[in-house]
């Protein structure tokens, strides 16, 4: 059964017994009058999700936004699957990516392109959202839940079309994967490099700009609350940039994609190694971490690096 779990006033993580926290993005409903869910999860968890939000007091009917941070389907995949499901809700999207909510083919093939032709299987269907019930968003605007708003800040890096979620009233900000991810357990932010369009630039600046609000809070949707605000985005700051680091020099080495993964990874591992000794027994690294983890780092870098020096020729 999910359960709902209070992380600040009127604003709750959905808890889904069967999913590891951090093993995809958890789902968060902030409530005023109405109430918004601020990620969706994979569309396989919609009914779970679905069974939580039945159980907070207005229920489904009392669902206005549905605010998915970007659209990789483990934060956003779920949109199509919660839209037919809650029917006041709109789903709140950049305004230059929004048209991809009503017509996924795109977000369908990227999807294909990560994780393979079957990922509907284990991460269950992107179904398309009606026209009417999308709201396209832009940066600073503002949504209004009955005595408490959201504000939508345009974070990109992560993705090009990625937003923040700040709710003034408890100075929290929802980051979505603006910083990376937060290892909870071990006090950690890790980078979370997305193939094809991380933008190392942009995500410095967003980084930044999440901390110039000066929350209380940072959610992360993969690992949660945080209240150490100023250290992890010291973290996230520090971690990106050596990582972006290892792998330009690595490529100037000529190396190969291959070595290039090894070589993070020992990297990471070695980065990591004070804080793994403050885990318990029961803490293992590359369960925390997902499948293809230092893979995708290394070829979201290199990417951006080839596209930079494109740029520069
Ligand atoms: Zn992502």
């Amino acid at each position: 059964m999910p359960y709902l779990v209070e992380i600040a006033p009127g604003i709750h993580q959905i808890y889904i017994e069967a999913v590891r926290e951090g093993a995809v993005s958890s789902v968060f409903l902030v409530e005023g009058e109405r109430a918004a869910l601020v990620e969706t999860g994979p569309a396989i968890l919609a009914p779970h999700v679905l069974e939580a939000v039945d159980k907070w007091r207005c229920g489904r009917r009392g669902i206005a936004y549905i605010i998915p941070t970007h659209l990789h389907m483990d934060h956003g995949g779920g949109v199509g699957a919660l839209a037919r499901e809650l029917p006041q809700a709109l789903v709140a999207a950049h305004y230059r990516f929004a048209h991809h909510v009503v017509d996924p083919v795109r977000l369908i093939a990227g999807t294909v392109q990560v994780w393979g032709e079957n990922y509907a299987k284990e991460w269950g269907p992107i179904l398309p959202v009606p026209p009417e019930r999308v709201l396209p968003v832009k940066d600073g605007e503002r949504l209004d839940l009955g005595g408490r708003e959201l504000e939508v800040v345009f974070t990109p890096g992560h993705a090009p079309h990625h937003v923040s979620v700040w709710e003034p009233g408890t100075r929290t900000v929802f980051c979505g994967e603006t910083l990376g991810s937060y290892l909870k357990s071990i006090r950690v932010v890790v980078p979370t490099v997305a193939v094809p369009f991380f933008d190392l630039e942009q995500a410095l600046s967003s980084m930044d700009r999440v901390i110039a609000l000066d929350p209380e809070l940072l959610v992360f949707s993969q690992g949660g609350p945080c209240h150490r605000v100023k250290e992890a985005g010291r973290q996230a700051r520090e971690v990106i940039l050596a990582t972006a680091e290892q792998v330009r020099e690595a490529m100037e080495q000529g190396l190969g994609e291959h070595d290039i993964v090894a070589g993070l990874k020992r990297f990471h591992e070695a980065h990591l190694t004070p804080f793994l000794l403050s885990a318990g027994d029961g803490f293992n690294l590359e369960e925390e971490l997902w499948l293809d983890y230092y893979e995708q780092m290394a070829t979201g870098l290199m990417a951006f690096f080839r596209r930079q020096d494109l740029r520069q020729d």
